[in-house]
């Protein structure tokens, strides 16, 4: 019978279909292989004039007229990864519009992209037999001596045996004397909570502990309201019963924190962090960690997601609202949006966490799709700190700071507390401007100004990395009267070290801070500083516990308010508050001062009073009347050229096809019209759901593929995009 069944699927299957590693939009068909590789295994193909490693995605008939390449090598014994996975990765593509090859080369470790061999296949050797050391004469010297090595040395891999033991290895393992596996599991030391759950957290803890199955559970709990706690005790569970914990987190700087916090309550040898500041080896041995169910709990960055797992219990999205989760090129899929996907398709509970979620994630709460835990109050005594308007019209600033804010940075630091102060700014100063003829540097590249640096001296635009040194003089009217305008970290920097010599001022910002390493011995020296100041950019918003800040200074969002980017509110209001929440998490109380040039705003008023969720109805109803995500699946197309003509004529010609069920607006220019030297611009393709987006996307990409004009731009669909 079995063999009747293999020989059918050979008749009718005669093709494999795979995947390449390349960004190509199509899959390639080559001969089906005697026996037929399994779905998801990776093979090595004949393509153009090399070969090229891709994944065997599904099977067919041999195209009519064709023939079929060979394939030249199966790599793999087994499927990489498991059905639920591989069915996520396949869904990706579709959702996203992106090709499969892409996105599996994206959710694998590189090494295994690269060929390297599926780890565990040399697991480590085990002396399982060992008192045939003693008792067997039949030993041969080699043998013999290879046991002993074994003995002292405990489970060695075969690649660190000495070479002339290596032949003694097959007759001890063919008598099981030896026996290659993978290393016993380590074992969970849990520890349970060093607190006593307040209510919320207990009600919350309950809830999740009694889901089964697939649900999304949105855990909405001010800034130090315990929410880490209640994941940890979430997860206890899911790790008693031998099950896997996945945690994701928006970025790398946050991963020690949690993974800290994870290994004290449930064991080192069970906790890793997969993230991109890994080395390769080290990413793929957590990679196989994770899928030979060795490692039970890991924290990770965006592409953690896609780890396999041996027996998944439960996902967690810590600070889900943060837009580090979406990728910002090649597949530009949201981490968040995927593992709710991913939760379902393994039938598991997922928490998305965040004391200022996300319209998106609020509004599924407010329907009634995701369960809505919330914490309200702080976990400890201390209440959320009072935000205090500082207008600024007409006021004297130095290095954009008000006399007020100074002042009380100088309170904060005699009574021995530290200031944290941000800015979402870099460099010395936004602009350079000629103070004779109003000429503002821009740069060459880009429809930009560049920011002045002074350490070292350098013109940087924050678009696309060109640099230029001090020109001295303005290229206009040649006047040398170059003068900073406005302030960024450096300048606030340089500043408050003047102003206040006798302490430390750290900033902390993407151009002092590269590696994961170095924010970790910054937060380790503020830590155990005394009175300090905190100077810094978003990095210093994101979920950092600073126990001996008590005040926290917030220098300029205005911008935010008048942006054309229509989330731009609803961001401003997660950082400001994020920011805010930074103040008053120890034993002293804090405050927030916020300035601002237009403080009658009314969201300056709501962010005053502190409700996120009354900010976030507010913008919800602004979304609603105006037909935006997300009461409307949105994608963008963006095409960028040197020329803005063949921009303009591609995105014309093939608004002219859209289907019906797409709403299709502009061509607009892009919020950075320039960038890099290529012009930019956008449609704009509106759906009633994203279901139906999805649907109306794939067709209309096909065509868009076949455009002639598509030859002269580079373009991309950006589906639920979230950075314009
Ligand atoms: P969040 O993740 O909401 O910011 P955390 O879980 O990090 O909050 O908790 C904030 C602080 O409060 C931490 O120092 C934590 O140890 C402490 N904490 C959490 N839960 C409790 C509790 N039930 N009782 C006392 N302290 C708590
Ligand atoms: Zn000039
Ligand atoms: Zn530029």
């Amino acid at each position: 019978m079995a063999d009747d069944t293999e020989e059918l699927t050979a008749v009718t299957d005669s093709a494999v279909e795979v995947a390449v590693f390349a960004p190509l939009r199509q899959n390639f068909s080559y001969r089906c292989p005697v026996p037929a590789p399994a779905l998801g295994v990776r093979v090595r193909v004949p393509f153009g004039r090399g070969q090229r490693i891709g994944i065997v995605v599904g099977f067919g008939p041999t195209p009519e007229g064709t023939s079929l390449k060979e394939i030249d090598a199966v790599i793999d014994p087994e499927p990489l990864l498991s059905p639920a996975l591989q069915s996520l990765l396949h869904f990706g593509s579709a959702y996203y519009q992106h090709p499969l090859g892409e996105v599996w080369a994206t959710a694998l470790p590189s090494l295994l992209c690269r060929g390297r061999p599926l780890p565990g296949t040399d697991d480590p050797l085990y002396l399982c037999n060992a008192a045939a050391i003693h008792s067997s004469a039949r030993l041969g010297p080699r043998q013999r001596a290879l046991l002993q090595l074994l003995q002292q040395s405990g489970p060695l891999r075969r690649q660190d045996l000495p070479a002339t033991l290596r032949p003694a290895l097959p007759g001890l393992l063919a008598r099981d004397i030896l026996r290659a596996e993978a290393a016993p599991p380590p074992l969970l030391a849990v520890q349970s909570s060093p607190h006593a759950l307040h209510a919320e957290q207990r009600e919350a803890v309950a809830a999740l502990h009694a889901a089964h199955g697939f649900s999304v559970f949105l855990l909405d709990g001010v800034t130090g309201s315990g929410k880490t706690e209640v994941y940890l005790e979430a997860a206890r569970p899911h790790l008693e019963a031998g099950r896997q914990v996945l945690f994701l987190v928006p970025e790398i700087g946050l991963t020690p924190q949690l993974l800290g916090r994870c290994r004290s309550r449930f064991g080192a040898a069970v906790v890793a962090a997969y993230h991109s500041g890994q080395s390769e080896a080290q990413r793929l041995r957590v990679w196989h960690g994770a899928r030979s169910g060795q490692l039970r709990v890991i924290v990770g960055t965006r592409s953690a997601l896609f780890l396999p797992l041996a027996r998944p219990g439960l996902i967690v999205v810590d600070e889900e609202h943060d837009p580090s989760f979406k990728q910002q090129s090649g597949w530009l899929y949201s981490a968040r949006d995927l593992a709710i996907r991913r939760a379902q398709l393994e039938s598991i509970p997922i928490v998305l966490g965040s004391a200022t979620p996300s319209l998106e994630s609020l509004q599924n709460a407010y329907s009634g799709k995701y369960r809505h835990l919330q914490l309200r109050q702080r976990a400890t005594a201390m209440s959320l700190p009072p935000m205090t308007i500082l207008p600024m019209r007409r006021r004297l600033l130095q290095a954009g700071l008000s006399i007020e804010l100074l002042k009380a940075c100088g309170q904060t630091l005699e009574a021995g507390h530290q200031v944290l102060l941000f800015l979402n700014r870099r460099g010395y100063a936004p602009a350079l401007l000629c103070h004779d003829c109003g000429t503002v540097l821009f740069c060459p590249r880009c429809s930009a100004p560049l920011t002045w640096h002074r350490r070292p001296q350098r013109l940087r635009c924050h678009h696309c990395g060109h640099e230029a040194t001090h020109p001295g003089h303005c290229p206009q009217c040649a006047s040398v009267d170059l003068r900073a305008v406005g302030a960024g970290t450096e300048q606030l920097e340089d500043y408050l070290q003047q102003r206040f010599p006798e302490v430390p001022v750290l900033r902390i910002d993407r151009d002092c801070v590269t590696h994961a390493g170095q924010l970790e011995s910054l937060l380790a020296r503020v830590h155990s500083a005394g009175p300090a100041i905190l100077v810094g950019t978003q990095m210093l918003a994101k979920g950092h516990h600073f126990p001996r800040v008590t005040l926290v200074g917030i220098v300029h969002v205005d911008q935010s308010l008048f942006s054309a980017d229509f989330r731009a509110t609803e961001r401003l209001a997660q950082t400001v508050l994020q920011v805010a929440g930074r103040a008053g998490r120890g034993n002293e109380p804090g405050r927030v001062l916020l300035q601002s040039h237009v403080p009658e705003h009314p969201l300056l008023a709501l962010l005053q009073a502190g409700d996120y969720g009354a900010i976030a109805q507010h913008l919800l109803e602004e979304r609603r009347s105006a037909q935006l995500p997300p009461f409307r699946a949105l994608a963008l197309l963006r095409a960028e050229a040197h020329r803005p003509e063949r921009v303009q004529a591609f995105l014309e010609a093939v608004a002219g096809q859209a289907p019906a069920e797409l709403e299709i607006s502009g061509p607009f220019p892009s919020l950075l019209e320039r960038r890099a030297g290529f012009h930019r611009a956008e449609l704009w393709l509106e759906a009633a759901d994203r279901t139906q987006l999805q649907r109306a996307l794939k067709h209309w990409l096909r065509e868009v593929g076949k455009q002639p004009e598509g030859r002269r731009v580079r373009w991309v669909v950006d589906v639920d995009p979230l950075n314009f």
